[in-house]
């Protein structure tokens, strides 16, 4: 599974840097021609070489999905500095001030929203200080009008460039929101519990810890049965809100029925129990109230830890095995696991 699967502003950014980064790499290389045999301006050439040769660079990386923020953010930097040098050192007439348009959808579709409002605003002053410099001192060139359409042009880019921003960004916060969480109790549901062990998996080190919780109420059906089913959703929804008051909604995941998962990273499995046992307690003095019906109810929980090289169903059924064995002992109690891929070191406790 892809890492970035909740995240689309990240595919959005690789494939704008793959995009920009290999039409400036051809660009900047022509423009090095230019200078070579043209303009005879080196250092403009040892510029535009640098920012091909990293547009390339970068181009490869996010072809591969191998770049890093701190790439991005050098593409931006390099061709801001480029950019805004031609425009500096450039006659007026050779019109490398256009290139100034490009700027508000570059930094909201690279940087995103915050930076991009900051760059936006600095580029256009720098590069207005730079075109005044210019158009003041060229007879045929009036300053006045070529400001105005300049700025007006800018900042109605600008504009459509942060409205666009923010819409992508809240849509994108809403689409998140529905395919990572469970409609009923709200919590984290079984692709986003996926999603975060790929990201432990891909981001861990050596001293990284993680303990599962495999968390089932004991006798639900009876609630359903005895009260109705409507009352068997409230209960669901309450006990997300209890088991989020001790476990934190980030480490909360639902993940099938009256079954729920409690990823702890950095736990040792001692604490884990602890944790464990303070979820089964707090739920067993608990009363949900339905209308005038006052349901009480317990639950069971299996625990594990993670080893090297286990996988997500490895530890799911690691803990499984532990629920399994709690409810044969007559439920409401906690068991676990110590760590190992072999199944047949188990130790428990009540
Ligand atoms: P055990 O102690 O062995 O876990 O028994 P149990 O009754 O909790 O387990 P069982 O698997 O027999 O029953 C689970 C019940 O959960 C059956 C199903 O009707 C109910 N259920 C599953 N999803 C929902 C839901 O979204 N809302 C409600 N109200 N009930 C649900
Ligand atoms: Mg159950
Ligand atoms: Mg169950």
């Amino acid at each position: 599974m892809d890492v970035h699967i909740f995240d689309n502003s990240h595919t959005l950014r690789a494939s704008v840097l793959a995009g920009v980064s290999l039409f400036i790499s051809f660009i900047a290389l022509c423009f090095s021609v230019f200078h070579f045999q043209v303009t005879g301006n080196y250092f403009l050439l040892t510029l535009d070489l640098a920012l091909g040769s990293y547009s390339f660079y970068a181009y490869q990386l996010a072809k591969k999905n191998k770049h890093k923020k701190f790439h991005i953010h050098g593409f931006v930097y390099l061709l801001t500095f480029v950019a805004s040098t031609s425009i500096y050192t450039q006659p007026i007439e050779h019109g490398t001030y256009l290139w100034t348009m490009l700027f508000p959808v570059f930094f909201y579709s690279l940087l995103g929203l915050n930076r991009g409002r900051i760059f936006c605003f600095a580029v256009l002053a720098i590069h207005l200080a730079s075109i005044y410099h210019k158009v003041d001192s060229h007879e045929s060139f009036a300053a006045f009008p070529t400001f105005i359409n300049l700025i007006a042009c800018y900042i109605c880019v600008w504009i459509i460039a942060h409205i666009y921003e923010l819409n992508r960004g809240n849509i994108e916060n809403s689409l998140t929101y529905l395919a990572s969480r469970d409609s009923l109790t709200g919590a984290h549901n079984r692709l986003s519990l996926t999603s975060t062990f790929h990201y432990f998996e891909s981001n861990k080190d050596q001293d990284t810890k993680l303990c599962l919780l495999f968390v089932d109420l004991d006798y639900f059906k009876k609630v359903n049965d005895q009260y109705g089913h409507d009352a068997g959703d409230k209960v669901l929804m309450e006990t997300t809100r209890l088991l989020c008051q001790v476990v934190g909604d980030d480490n909360l995941y639902r993940i099938g029925g009256e079954e729920f998962c409690v990823t702890l990273f950095d736990h040792p499995i001692e604490q884990a129990e602890q944790i464990g046992e303070r979820v089964r307690s707090m739920m067993s003095h608990h009363i949900f109230a339905f209308g005038d019906k006052r349901i009480q109810i317990t639950l069971s929980v299996g625990i594990c830890e993670y080893s090297d090289g286990d996988k997500l169903s490895d530890l799911l059924k690691l803990a499984d095995i532990q629920l399994y064995q709690a409810k044969e002992n007559g439920r409401n109690q906690v068991r676990l696991s110590r760590p190992s891929k072999d199944f047949t070191e188990d130790t428990s406790t009540c």
